[in-house]
């Protein structure tokens, strides 16, 4: 009796399975605090690693700083080919208030058809339906050209130090496309926002509250330059294409600041005032374009508030927004698995925010599809949760997705 090999990989995945490795995965809690040398990625880390050794993979693990180790896995196939990375990310963002939760937030309990906890959907779900996709395609028996890698990486909430140190490695230049398994309520993605993050510090003069004469109140001509945002933000906007899945960019203040480096008091007008500006890129708006455009308001700034200096510069390298078209192998390998899988049309979206795909498209130029388990907004919320049906379904794309991928001569 034999069955074709897209029904004996998807033989090989269970609800089972895959609600087991996840609910297995939050329960071991893998928030990164700095200075904590038990709170970071190791233990999931490592239960990665002897799951994926386990189940026969060859596995290397690089270790990007104490305690933070990104674990790469993979099988081989018959014939030399190309590479296709399952991408997720082993870090979580904090639970919070574990008392505001329905359920302990590193619990994994199912309740009516939805795995809760940290990272369920953010995205311990993804990662263990990516481990069980190739497990299931390596079970199978099912006959590859190339590699399937399965890559669970550190850090992708702050800094993304995992994606930065896998793009350097012999493993990760070697990628020829990657499905970044982030919770997109198994939308395909072929478009993320890219982020510039600014810090704009004004420079006025000290002096006594009461003597206002005497000083350059940077307080003043920081308000003036807020004031002229929305400006900023058209004009940022102006010649950019609206994208369907993103729409447009935005110019967002996220942080004002003043005094800068001494105590407030009532009395004393500060030396300084320091705001942070949050601008989401769309694709076809370059972070330099940006740059510009703000330098441009802080000088006039500084024409209208006669004293003061107000100085740019981003906060760190900016991530810019990317776009993979639709005839890319990879996305017509995944959208062909989601009907064979799933039954249904696919759905195209875009990621509101950057991922480790960023850091995968722009360093190595690769296309990558974003595509994964759990609500687009649910991520960092109380009551994370992810739906085990989705949970399932994003195995079954995996697994087809990589069969097509890797079966071309
Ligand atoms: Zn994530």
């Amino acid at each position: 009796m034999s069955r074709l090999p897209v029904d004996r990989v998807l033989a090989e995945i269970t609800e089972r399975e895959v609600v087991d490795l996840t609910a297995a995965l939050v329960r071991i809690p893998s928030v990164f605090r700095s200075g904590d040398p038990d709170s970071n990625e190791r233990a999931v880390a490592l239960s990665v690693e002897a799951w994926l050794r386990r189940q026969g993979f060859t596995v290397e693990v690089q270790e990007v700083a104490p305690g933070r180790p990104n674990v790469i896995g993979w099988i081989d196939g018959a014939e030399p080919g190309h590479t296709l990375c399952l991408e997720g990310h082993t870090d979580v963002v904090t639970e919070g208030d574990p008392a505001a939760w329905r359920h302990p937030p590193w619990s994994g309990v199912v309740e009516d058809g939805r795995l809760y906890g940290r990272g369920s959907a953010d995205m311990k779900g993804g990662l263990a339906a990516a481990m069980v996709a190739a497990a299931a395609v390596r079970r199978a028996g099912v006959r590859l050209s190339g590699r399937l890698m399965v890559a669970a990486l550190v850090d992708e909430e702050d800094a993304m130090l995992g994606a930065k140190h896998f793009v350097t490695t012999a493993l990760g230049r070697a990628v020829s496309a990657a499905i970044i398994c982030e919770p997109e309520q198994n939308e395909l993605c072929l478009e993320q926002k890219g982020v510039f993050w600014a810090r704009v510090t004004v420079h006025g003069r000290m002096a006594h509250g009461a003597m206002p004469y005497a000083a350059v109140n940077p307080i003043t001509a920081a308000g003036q330059f807020l004031s002229r945002i929305p400006q900023l933000e058209r004009r940022v906007r102006r010649g950019v294409r609206r994208s369907r899945s993103l729409g447009v960019p935005h110019v967002t203040p996220t942080i004002t600041m003043a005094p800068v480096g001494h105590v407030a008091q009532n009395n004393v007008i500060p030396a300084a005032a320091e705001l942070r500006l949050d601008v989401r890129l769309t694709p076809g708006l370059e972070p330099g374009h940006v740059l510009g455009a703000i330098e441009d308001l802080a000088r006039d700034t500084e024409r209208r508030c006669p004293g003061t200096r107000i100085a740019v510069e981003p906060v760190e390298a900016p991530r810019p927004a990317t776009r993979v078209e639709r005839g890319e192998a990879i996305v017509r390998a995944l959208a062909w698995a989601v009907r064979r899988a799933s039954g249904r049309t696919p759905v195209f979206g875009g990621v509101p925010g950057s991922t480790d795909g960023t850091i995968l498209r722009t360093a190595l130029g690769i296309p990558i599809v974003t595509f994964g388990p759990g609500d687009r907004l649910i991520p960092h919320q109380v009551d994370e949760c992810v739906p085990v049906t989705q949970l399932v379904e994003a195995a079954r794309c995996y697994a087809l997705a990589a069969m097509r991928f890797l079966s071309r001569g």
